[in-house]
């Protein structure tokens, strides 16, 4: 027992089911269609020889690439290892107030954990009736802020004005935007960057660019901002990004016609599915998302994600208090989507 006295406990983030089993999965909001295609070719074309060597540290193809396509430059990019290592690096890096970090009371349920992990207190401040934002909630003293935006789980996003008023507020805090799921619709922030230099925003190749299974995200800001980050990264793992993701990572976000194709399809298949969910009676706030956060008012959610699990379709639910009565589903391909319908179709009466 004396030696666990000194173990750094925590109670860890808890991900989406993952499964080898035929499913319909819709679970974790991947994207339902694959990487870009050349991405299919480099790793064919993959030197495996290449792997007896370090990659490069400063993941410069990737970092390049990245830059010249949201037209920044390279000193505003870093890049790390799917944006749970961004941001969990962010965290380490400039959340080292004794006053609490702020993020919303509903939001994606691995901020929590990271702040307890780095022992960095916080204080959760509640969305209004209809999930929303309150911004004043985030004019008090505070030793940084962080939030989605579109929002998790609820698929809500808030509008740039909204996010700069609160960066104006806080010229002595870092003020991370979680930009997961900014490209089904809404306006990134990145313009902003340029103009606050304590302005983080994260982005992912996970969702958007359906390379969840290769960890690649990033963070652009100030170069003061990415140089303390990096100042972190070295002083944590000097390789976070591998060298497969450094050869296919160029070539996926290089390809931005089947970028927009894809999410094009991705939110022609979340409005077909808005109509249809509706018509069967869930309500939702409205999403700008890759999910709909849907709730019934005569069927219980728990009820529902095991009737769709019956039928070999993977929904996710979240326990919450707030969010309890509530599934996220992920959009899939029309096909998916429609299998979803029908199922439901057979359960609400
Ligand atoms: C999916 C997700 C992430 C992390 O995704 P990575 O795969 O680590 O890039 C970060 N924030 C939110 C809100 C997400 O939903």
């Amino acid at each position: 027992m004396s030696w666990e006295r000194n173990i750094r406990r925590v109670v860890p983030y808890t991900p989406g089911e993952q499964t080898n089993e035929k499913v319909i999965k819709i679970n974790t909001n991947e994207c339902p269609y694959p990487p870009a295609p050349g991405v299919e070719k480099a790793l064919k074309e993959l030197n495996y020889e290449s792997l007896r060597l370090y990659p490069k540290p400063a993941a410069d193809d990737l970092v390049n690439a990245i830059a010249k396509y949201y037209g920044k430059k390279s000193s505003q990019v870093f890049v790390g290892v799917g944006s749970d290592d961004v941001i969990s690096m962010a965290f380490l890096a400039f959340f080292n107030s004794d006053k609490p970090i702020f993020f919303p009371d509903v939001t994606y349920s691995f901020y929590d954990v990271w702040a307890d992990v780095y022992r960095i207190p916080y204080e959760k401040q509640a969305l209004d009736e209809n999930f929303r934002i309150k911004p004043e909630d985030y004019y008090k003293e505070n030793g940084g802020i962080i939030f989605p935006n579109p929002n998790a789980p609820t698929g809500i996003y808030e509008s740039l004005d909204m996010i700069e008023d609160i960066v104006k507020h806080n010229p002595d805090s870092v003020v991370i935007i979680d930009e997961a799921y900014i490209d089904f619709g809404g306006e990134s922030a990145l313009a902003l960057t340029d103009k606050y230099e304590n302005l983080l925003v994260v982005q992912t190749f996970s969702k958007s660019r359906a390379m969840a299974g290769m960890r690649i995200g990033f963070a652009i800001g100030s170069e003061k901002l990415i140089k303390y980050l990096n100042d972190i990264k070295y002083s944590v793992n000097s390789y976070t990004m591998n060298t497969t993701s450094l050869v296919i990572g160029p070539i996926a976000i290089e390809d931005d016609a089947y970028f927009k194709e894809t999410t094009g399809k991705i939110i022609k298949t979340r409005e077909w599915m808005k109509k249809e969910l509706s018509a069967l009676g869930f309500t939702f706030p409205d999403s700008l998302s890759n999910f709909i956060f849907a709730t019934h008012k005569d069927y219980d959610a728990e009820e529902l994600l095991k009737y769709l699990r019956e039928n070999k379709i993977l929904v996710r639910h979240f326990k919450g208090e707030r969010v309890k009565d509530y599934l996220r589903i992920s959009v899939g391909t029309d096909e998916q989507a429609s299998a979803l319908i029908e199922a439901l179709k057979k359960k609400i009466k």
